[in-house]
């Protein structure tokens, strides 16, 4: 199963994404998160990758193409994979069907996570991480047990840097623009699958994972 998780940021990708990989073997691949790894390791990649995300742009293409066709050429994305926040142009999705056709596989569904804009900012910059094990929580939607506290690993919460409301403004900006492309080309595949994702986190759970058990 080759699935791309799709939304603007803030819309709920890495949330869902910890719920679908508990039902379905597949890795969850975050390029976000592959960058912010390559931050806290100190490589080029990363030091390239700050800059940009630092300021609330896209990485550029080449990189973030490269990254991605090395990651799903790995063993554990052989049986299938979940990408989340790639692509965000319409250069990455062309980019991706390639590397597709080059691996003789195709995308089973693009999962596009409908948010009104309008609540995404609060959602960006009430949004908090374990630093343990980067459950993600919300000040007011999903808030932990104990303020500041992971639940689950009793980790300390951080808030990301770019989730401040300047950074966040020019990354809705940003993405706005770029995603109207990318949904039209997937709709022409016919891959397309617009949910909700307005309702309470496990209502849009049950939502996506049923579209996940139909492609089964
Ligand atoms: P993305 O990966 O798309 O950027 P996240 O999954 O990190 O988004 O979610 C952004 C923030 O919104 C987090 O703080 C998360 O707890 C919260 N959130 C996610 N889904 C919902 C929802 N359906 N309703 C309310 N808050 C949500
Ligand atoms: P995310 O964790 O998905 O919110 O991404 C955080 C930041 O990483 C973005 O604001 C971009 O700077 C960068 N990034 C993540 N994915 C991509 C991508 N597919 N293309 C370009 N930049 C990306």
């Amino acid at each position: 199963m080759n699935i791309i998780l799709m939304g603007l940021p803030g819309a709920g990708k890495g949330t869902q994404a910890s719920e679908i990989v508990k039902k379905f073997p597949i890795p969850h691949i975050s390029t976000g998160d592959m960058f912010r790894k390559a931050i806290k390791d100190e490589t080029d990649l990363g030091k390239e990758a700050k800059s940009y995300m630092d300021r609330g742009e896209l990485v550029p293409d080449e990189v973030t193409v490269g990254i991605v066709k090395d990651r799903i050429s790995e063993d554990d994305a052989k049986k299938g994979f979940l990408l989340d926040g790639f692509p965000r142009t319409i250069e990455q999705a062309k980019a991706l069907s390639e590397i597709m056709q080059e691996l003789d596989r195709t995308i089973d569904a693009v999962i596009n996570i409908e948010v009104p804009e309008e609540e995404l900012m609060n959602r960006l910059t009430g949004r908090r991480i374990c630093e343990k094990c980067g459950t993600t929580y919300h000040l007011v939607f999903n808030p932990p047990k104990v303020d500041g506290i992971c639940d689950i690993d009793g980790g300390k919460l951080y808030q990301r840097e770019d989730d401040n409301p300047e950074t966040v403004a020019n990354r809705l900006n940003v993405n706005v623009k770029q995603s109207k492309p990318i949904l039209e080309y997937y709709d022409n595949e016919n891959v397309l699958k617009n949910i909700d994702g307005s309702k309470d986190i496990k209502e849009v759970t049950s939502d996506v994972i049923e579209i996940l058990e139909n492609l089964k």
